[in-house]
């Protein structure tokens, strides 16, 4: 339709001009115009150019079978009308459980969890619900992308504090610095998507501390919780002080394999899973009904199965990172999660932006550039990090690391 022909309400614009800059500030346009995110740009760019898609974070592979036929029997049986808001009983009981047998934690199914449409709705709905206009949310920088879009739709200040290479921890004087009396909340990711770093024990018992002094929820988004190798995954929650003052998110995605089920789940004090409940029945009231109890099977599964998944990422891991290496990049070894970080640096390119647009079309590669999970002093100190997920068949990452031993001579 040509513009004349449009009504003046179509020309409108969606948000308020604070919130549309949020929605900007992950996107590769720099002045917060409406867009894509970088991981739909990069897959919409992986598809047309025929690349390895090695930029968004999903995995080639589903996830068990038998959870699968539970969904396939949840629908056959008539799991077919909406859920609970809060969860069909069998997977907030699940859920339960896995905290127990993981972590020793006991939080109650009626009233200390509730089932989201993938973590993303659990960190919209729970910054919604605790964060009024003009509250600081602190969060590490690179952060994922849409917890900046949140923030901002709240009508909140996002205030960062630095993971440092090479093993990505923060400083713990800056994150003192980082917190004020205005600090609402502080959100973290642990283990951490982009870097891969996974927080020690007295990074979290920090965090901690200074959530109490400061009066601060801590939300913790532990989507790769099982996704570490040779450390201990640590729920900030189990630490001492923390509980009363933590909301928990994971997701059925990451740990199954199953991303575009979007089954998420939280958990915390009672009083603050209320508040978020309230504001979730708005958002999408409950979602997935038959796929709920699928992902109840599925956190059932005996602990080889979750031993199993860690095991297989890691060797995956090594494969990725060895070609990388041998490409020529500096490569930052991840402890968690499904994504490696290279420096280009060594490779003479200092826009990791600007390669990752040319990466598909130069070797049949694509990644995602680390300056868009940041605020721009962030994007200059992460200029030249690039992101590689290696949640892929074996032989799709040797085959990637094979056109990536290419791009030197292409450059
Ligand atoms: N948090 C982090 C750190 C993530 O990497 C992702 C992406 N999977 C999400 C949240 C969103 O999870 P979901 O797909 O369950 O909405
Ligand atoms: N979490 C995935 C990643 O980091 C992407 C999810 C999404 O596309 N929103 O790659």
């Amino acid at each position: 339709m040509s513009s004349a022909g449009r009504s003046p309400s179509t020309e409108t614009s969606i948000a308020a001009p604070w919130q549309r800059a949020a929605l900007g500030a992950n996107l590769l346009s720099p002045d917060g115009e409406l867009g894509v995110t970088i991981f739909e740009e990069m897959t919409t760019l992986a598809i047309s150019t025929g690349a390895i898609n090695l930029g968004q974070g999903f995995p080639d592979e589903d996830g068990p079978a038998e959870i699968k036929a539970a969904a396939q029997d949840a629908i056959a049986a008539g799991a077919n009308q909406y859920a609970p808001g809060k969860g069909i009983p069998a997977l907030r009981e699940a859920v339960a459980a896995h905290q127990q047998r993981f972590y020793g934690l006991a939080p109650h199914p009626d009233t200390e969890i509730l089932i989201t449409t993938g973590a993303t709705e659990a960190i919209a709905a729970t910054l919604l619900a605790l964060v009024q206009p003009g509250d600081e949310v602190l969060t590490f920088e690179p952060f994922y992308d849409s917890y900046g879009a949140i923030i901002g739709m709240a009508g909140a200040r996002h205030v960062t504090a630095p993971l440092l290479a090479p093993d990505f921890l923060p400083d713990l004087a800056a994150l003192e610095d980082a917190f004020s009396n205005r600090t609402k909340v502080v959100l973290l990711n642990n283990p951490h998507n982009p870097t891969g770093a996974v927080f020690p024990e007295h990074v979290l018992a920090k965090i901690v501390e200074l959530a109490a002094k400061y009066g601060a929820v801590i939300v913790s988004d532990e989507v790769y919780e099982h996704l570490t190798f040779g450390v201990p995954h640590i729920p900030i929650t189990s630490l001492p002080g923390a509980a009363e003052r933590t909301i928990t998110i994971s997701s059925a995605g990451k740990t199954f394999s199953f991303t575009g089920w979007k089954i998420g789940w939280l958990s915390g004090p009672e009083h603050l899973v209320a508040a978020v409940r309230t504001v979730k029945q708005f958002l999408t009231y409950s979602s997935g009904t038959p796929f709920q109890s699928a992902i109840a099977v599925g956190l059932a599964l005996p602990d080889e199965f979750y031993t199993g998944i860690a095991q297989t990422l890691r060797h995956k891991r090594d494969i990725l990172a060895e070609g990388l290496r041998a490409a020529g990049f500096g490569v930052y070894n991840p402890r968690g999660t499904y994504f490696i970080n290279v420096d280009t640096a060594p490779l003479g390119i200092r826009d990791s932006v600007d390669l990752a647009r040319r990466l598909p079309g130069l070797v049949g590669v694509a990644a995602i550039p680390v300056p868009v999970f940041c605020h721009p002093e962030g994007a200059e100190r992460t200029r030249s990090l690039l992101r590689f997920a290696f949640c892929k068949k074996i032989d799709v990452l040797e085959e990637a690391a094979a056109r990536l031993a290419t791009l030197k001579d292409r450059l």
